[in-house]
């Protein structure tokens, strides 16, 4: 008889595994080289930061429970049982993980681990185990009571936009109707980044964008959809900003420089709804190019060399990195690439809750970004912005020393 927490572990694993994820977890042959790609494991050599530490944890799983020779094997004691506890022991491997999707690259089946983590993750929320951990516990708790990930009312977001944006003698649209635009800034951002959406306005205003803000809806659901992994919650959130949309009128929904939502709603949002989002989705760099183009947002090149750190999860796994090197060869002298670059680079080690388990957290203050990354950047001499997402801008620092 299976316990009740391994049950509901086993229970959602049958629910969201695809075909392709059956392959994920059987054509693996151990040979270990997806370590190779792994940025935190070169960086730190720590065996449980391997990708093949928690996925072949998922394996031994879905081997005893999910196949006819496990189930047999196992009531025999042929074949290894995982248990509740081995389910603790494990759980905080599969948040040591951006989910950044680099090892795939390395892999000669083609595995993504990335995608084992998430099978993994939202595992252990079905089955209560992610609640264990208080940053995951306070995340789902804050956005089931207060439809925001770190519990901030809509009243005090708002507020202070328009503190800043009143001292810049600029206007902020309310809830007014019929724009093109819904902005949803993430909370993340509008809690930890406090110039973030202030930024974001003023360009939009200063290219004559019809948008709105609203005054409800100040959450874009990346931390339930890849910090904990909750697809109820998430899709909670993705009808609720559909529904904001609806109210106002709004024709499009904005994305802003945010990787973790770029792939949500570029790629998550189908199989979170079952169904395509009500909206097309746009985003905030390709606008603002087409707008430079087209003469109504004038600018000035700097004369400067930038560089640019890409986000796995808006260049490795949506597919945007050549609209934003179109901004920003558009408004600098001279672009220059890291190496690696595009959706070979190295994951900034910041996105997707790593930062939610502990052992990162150490890590994360002692590396700042990995060393593959730092060593990555071109150069002493460059100067920012390399970071496009908000997560990747926290870690690599402002000035290497490499
Ligand atoms: S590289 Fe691929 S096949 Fe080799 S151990 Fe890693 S996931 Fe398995
Ligand atoms: S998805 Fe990224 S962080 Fe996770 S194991 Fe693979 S390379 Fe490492």
């Amino acid at each position: 008889m299976m316990e009740p927490i391994m049950h509901a572990f086993v229970e959602s694993l049958r629910h969201h595994m695809t075909a392709e994820d059956v392959v994920n977890v059987e054509a693996c042959m151990n040979c270990k080289r997806c370590g190779d790609a792994c940025a935190w494991y070169l960086a730190t050599g720590d065996e449980q930061l391997h990708p093949t530490y928690k996925t072949n944890f998922l394996r031994s799983i879905y081997r005893r429970y999910m196949t006819l020779e496990g189930q047999v094997g196992g009531m025999l004691g042929l074949v290894d049982t995982p248990t509740v506890d081995d389910l603790r022991e494990h759980m905080a491997s599969f948040w040591q993980c951006t989910a950044c999707g680099r090892c795939t690259l390395a892999c000669p089946a083609g595995i993504s681990t990335r995608r084992l983590v998430r099978l993994a993750r939202s595992a252990y929320s079905d089955a209560g185990l992610s609640d264990e951990n208080p940053t995951l516990r306070s995340i789902v708790q804050n956005l089931r009571q207060n439809s925001h990930s770190f519990g901030v009312n809509p009243i005090n977001i708002l507020a202070r936009y328009g503190l800043f944006l009143t001292a810049m003698n600029l206007e902020m649209p309310v809830d007014v109707q019929d724009t093109d635009i819904l902005f949803v800034c993430p909370s993340a951002a509008n809690t930890k980044i406090p110039d973030y959406a202030i930024k974001v306005m003023a360009i939009l205003n200063a290219a004559n964008v019809s948008y709105t803000v609203s005054s409800r809806m100040v959450e874009t659901g990346t931390e339930a959809d890849h910090v904990v992994v909750h697809h109820d919650l998430t899709k909670r959130v993705l009808e609720a900003w559909e529904s904001e949309a609806e109210r106002l009128g709004a024709r499009k929904l904005l994305v802003v420089e945010c990787g973790c939502d770029t792939r949500t709603l570029f790629a998550d949002a189908t199989e979170i709804l079952g169904r395509p989002l009500k909206f097309p989705v746009i985003l905030f760099d390709p606008l603002i190019y087409e707008r430079i183009q087209s003469g109504e947002l004038p600018v000035e090149k700097v004369d400067t060399t930038i560089t640019l750190h890409d986000p796995c999860h808006s260049t490795r796994l949506a597919g945007i990195g050549d609209a934003i090197r179109d901004l920003l060869n558009s408004v600098a002298s001279n672009f220059i690439e890291m190496t690696p670059n595009r959706e070979y680079n190295y994951c900034c080690n910041g996105g997707a809750g790593a930062c939610a388990c502990r052992k990162i957290r150490n890590y994360a203050v002692r590396y700042r970004c990995s060393r593959p990354t730092r060593s990555a950047i071109p150069g002493p001499n460059w100067s920012p912005p390399p970071a496009w997402c908000a997560c990747s801008r926290w870690k690599i620092p402002a000035r290497p020393t490499i």
